[in-house]
């Protein structure tokens, strides 16, 4: 009986690997040369530390979680998203004493949704997170950064920005919105109907065509922010402006996670449809104080690799491979052996060179060298062996030059 793969969960087989490692590679260099460092958490936490971080009423923690009982121990859980573990570590390690820290990592998050394109139940982000500083210069960084990234990758995003206030302008703005919607229950979805109670923020990023003409009049946000949200605002925004950055106000953007403050922002693209997200982030002033650290400010946001990866392709990125620059090609028992020990001889020396270890007919062989993309084949038998000469043919132009098997290494050698 063959058992299948879990419901909303991919391989990623050889043919795309390579775009993502190309994704991780652009990342690792340039937030590095921003100044972030790589941090591996665990995959598995206290599901206590979502329902407090991420917000009881969200509907990751209400109805995406994969929790369960370690043994009859303990309630755990698969991590939804990275940055509460990474708050979680960043406070149990007593990291605020070393100063402000810039952070990033990457790897797979789990959420129960309905699988379609663009949304499975296991992907992968990259998260990046800096802690202790809440001037508006690090928003703007990490925006600059971002775009960078995007920009490095050939691929074109549109930024949109919005602040979703703090502790001290939001309360008065969600009231004045509830009570602005409940007086509209009747034009708006089930989905708007239910948030309106549980999360009157979520409304606004309701999808539903025939709630758009309403949601558009709704009272904004952007509009009641305190003096000092208004401030950071106008801050990074003009930060923004200054280093040419271009994006749009979209004051109906919030974010499913309660922990945001002030700036938060998305990457989407039109290359790949509805699930247009590829990137979103924002502040969380109040989060590492909500897990039980010291008051320490903190942003960050998070790229969705298979989104990326969708875009990537739909713009006809090429997805890079590395092809062997030599394929050896036996003969003969000799020449499987000379084949062999050369192969192994060539890789020490950094060149990229395979074989079929198989051996067998040459046209068999000859086709594996092309399956693989070979630059070069060299047949080697008796003959060759014993002269130490051989014949190199280039696979696309079928020219063959003779070379010396001593030369060898030092023709392929990457330079
Ligand atoms: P969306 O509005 O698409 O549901 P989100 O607001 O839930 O996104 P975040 O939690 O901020 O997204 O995650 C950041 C990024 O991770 C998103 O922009 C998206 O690219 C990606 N992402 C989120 N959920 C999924 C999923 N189920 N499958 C694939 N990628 C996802
Ligand atoms: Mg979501």
């Amino acid at each position: 009986m063959k058992i299948p793969g879990v419901k909303g969960m991919n391989d990623l087989l050889p043919a795309e690997v390579g775009r993502w490692q190309e994704m991780e590679q652009v990342a690792r260099e340039l937030f590095g040369r921003y100044g972030y460092r790589e941090v591996r958490v665990p995959v598995v936490e206290h599901a206590a530390l979502y329902a407090r971080g991420v917000g009881e009423n969200t509907d990751i923690v209400q109805k995406e979680m994969y929790a369960f009982e370690d043994k009859g121990e303990e309630l755990l859980c698969l991590r939804p998203e990275a940055t509460a573990g990474l708050v979680r570590a960043f406070i149990e390690h007593g990291l605020h004493v070393e100063g402000p820290q810039k952070w990033f990592a990457l790897g797979p998050m789990f959420r129960r949704e309905r699988p379609q394109k663009g949304r499975y139940r296991q992907f992968h982000q990259l998260d990046i997170e800096a802690f202790g500083i809440a001037e508006p210069a690090i928003d703007v960084e990490q925006i600059a950064m971002a775009a960078d990234f995007f920009a490095a990758l050939g691929v074109a995003v549109q930024l949109k920005l919005n602040s979703v206030g703090d502790g001290s302008c939001r309360p008065a703005y969600l009231q004045e919105l509830q009570g602005w919607l409940r007086e509209r229950k009747g034009q708006l979805c089930v989905d708007c109907n239910d948030r309106m109670e549980r999360n009157p923020l979520r409304v606004l990023d309701c999808k539903v065509e025939g709630c758009q003409p309403v949601l558009a009049q709704a009272p904004r946000l952007l509009d009641r922010l305190c003096a000092g949200c208004a401030a950071h605002h106008a801050a990074v925004t003009g930060g923004l402006g200054a280093l040419g950055i271009p994006f749009t106000v979209d004051t109906r953007l919030v974010r499913g996670l309660d922990y945001y403050v002030r700036t938060a922002y998305e990457f989407t693209s039109d290359a790949i449809g509805s699930q247009s997200s590829v990137a979103g982030g924002g502040r969380y002033d109040k989060l590492v104080e909500t897990l039980g650290g010291p008051p320490t400010p903190g942003i960050g946001f998070a790229i969705g690799q298979e989104r990326l990866a969708m875009v990537m392709a739909a713009v006809g990125r090429p997805v890079p491979s590395r092809q062997p620059e030599l394929f050896l090609i036996s003969a003969d028992e000799a020449g499987a052996r000379e084949c062999l020990s050369r192969a192994v001889a060539l890789r020490r020396a950094g060149v990229a060179c395979d074989l079929d270890a198989r051996g067998g007919k040459l046209a068999r062989q000859f086709k594996q060298a092309e399956r693989v993309g070979a630059r070069y084949a060299l047949v080697l038998g008796e003959k060759e062996v014993g002269s130490g000469q051989a014949k190199l043919k280039d696979m696309k132009t079928r020219e063959e030059t003779p070379v010396a098997l001593a030369d060898l290494p030092d023709r392929f050698r990457p330079t």
